[in-house]
């Protein structure tokens, strides 16, 4: 009987967990290191929110694929619950809006062309009030939606498929166990050090997402930001308590569990939370300062900056739905590792040829777990391609040398 080769997994959040548990369909032996416990980082700090409309055939496609495994996922794993609420993604536009709602028609278009069937451009506000009431109806221009995007349970992911990858014979995992060091000779990883000891491997794979440059910096040393941009940037999430009593109040025969996700033109975006969606979650895209020698700690904790980035954002949100009267409550942070063009990496390192990394999911890293842990299962099999539901992926565009602008480059992030 063939042994099997041995893949040392770095990193269990989420794309870490679902690529070792690909891998061990694939026969491989999987050794998996994480510096803390089971996700412990971005993993169980996201909004978690998981959508197929983006703006390149590859992320269509990837999202597809993902949104298709989560759709599988309880009865596969046999989990307690779903992996996902598929409430949908809604994108409003006003008057003030015009130019972007152009762009949506052909966005919409684009996407339906790559494979997405279930998205909808919506261009009479009277529907659209219609089906989403709690919208402010002045200078309503029209909206796009797709009803099988939605939210995932990131901590219901990981911690069933690790329990499947425990009863697994080729699996071990160590915890509190960092990377400290990396080993090499003629263009070969041949040992990780940690604190507890050496450990090898045939294949290295760094899934430690916005500690990556940290991480790699042991193999390429200074000039890793250039080699591997992926950046630390801190996010925040804040809560509104009230929100379900106040969603009820103005509108009383609109049930708060079909409240979709909404995004605005400015960024804002915000989706609810809890079995009973007795909050609503707030997000907003902008683009702070990179934290490149963040620790664990720093992903916590409050912030001097969040509470004006958090009422500016409501301000913006309360425009558009004009239920949200009450300020919010709790706030959460975390670190997304970004790329420049949005893209994460999931490549082997082109210096040494058997250390792989899959990173850089620049705020879109839970919904695109399962299609990463495809993409690193197949590049392992020596495939440049992955067959989705929606047609094939071309693995260049994550790769480590791949143009950083074009056709492929994400704009339609958050
Ligand atoms: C506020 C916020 C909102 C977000 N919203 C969304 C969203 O709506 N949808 C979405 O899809 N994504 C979202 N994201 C992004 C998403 O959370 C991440 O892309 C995803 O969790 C990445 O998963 P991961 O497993 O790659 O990384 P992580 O979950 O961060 O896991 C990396 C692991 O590597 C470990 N590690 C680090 N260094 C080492 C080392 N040297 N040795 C061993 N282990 C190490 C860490 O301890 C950690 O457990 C959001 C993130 C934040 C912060």
């Amino acid at each position: 009987m063939a042994i099997a080769k041995t893949a040392v997994v770095i990193g269990a959040g989420i794309v870490g967990v679902l690529t070792t548990w690909r891998l061990l369909q694939d026969g491989w032996h999987v050794i998996q290191l994480e510096a803390t416990t089971l996700g412990s980082g971005s993993s169980s700090r996201s909004a978690a929110c998981a959508r197929q409309q983006f703006s390149t055939a590859a992320s269509v496609r990837a999202m597809i694929h993902s949104v298709r495994w989560f759709e599988r996922f309880q009865q596969c794993f046999g989990a307690a619950g779903p992996a996902m609420r598929q409430v949908g993604y809604f994108y409003p536009y006003w008057e003030r809006d015009a130019t972007a709602f152009t762009a949506a028609r052909q966005l919409v278009c684009d996407q339906q062309a790559w494979g997405l069937r279930d998205v909808e451009l919506w261009d009479q506000p009277s529907l659209i009030l219609e089906r989403f009431p709690f919208v402010n109806p002045d200078g309503l221009l029209g909206a796009r939606f797709c009803g099988t995007d939605g939210f995932c349970f990131p901590d219901r992911i990981f911690t069933t498929v690790h329990a499947h990858c425990l009863r697994h014979p080729q699996f071990e995992v160590r915890m509190q166990s960092p990377v400290v060091g990396i080993e090499h000779s003629s263009g070969r990883i041949s040992a990780v050090t940690t604190p507890q000891g050496k450990v090898s491997g045939d294949v290295y794979i760094n899934c430690t997402n916005a500690w990556a440059t940290q991480l790699e910096r042991l193999l390429h040393g200074d000039d890793i930001r250039t080699l591997l941009p992926v950046q630390p940037l801190r996010r925040f999430l804040w809560f509104f308590p009230e929100f379900r009593e106040q969603l009820l109040a103005a509108h009383a025969n609109f049930d708060p569990l079909r409240f979709p996700m909404v995004v605005l033109t400015n960024g804002v975006y915000a989706r609810p939370e809890g079995p009973q969606a007795n909050q609503l979650m707030m997000g907003h895209a902008h683009t702070p300062d990179p934290h490149w020698n963040f620790t664990h700690v720093d992903q916590d904790g409050s912030r001097p900056e969040s509470d004006d980035l958090g009422e500016a954002a409501w301000f913006l949100l309360a425009e558009a739905v004009p239920i949200m009267q009450s300020r919010f409550g709790p706030t959460t942070t975390g670190f997304y590792g970004t790329t420049p063009n949005h893209q994460p990496y999931i490549c082997a390192d082109s210096a040494y040829g058997n250390w792989y990394r899959s990173v850089g999911f620049s705020g879109h890293g839970v919904m695109m777990s399962p299609f990463a842990a495809d993409a690193m299962a197949a590049l392992l099999r020596g495939e440049q391609t992955v067959q989705t539901e929606a047609g094939s992926v071309d693995l260049a565009v994550f790769g480590q040398h791949r143009v950083q602008t074009g056709v492929h480059a994400e704009t339609a992030v958050l």
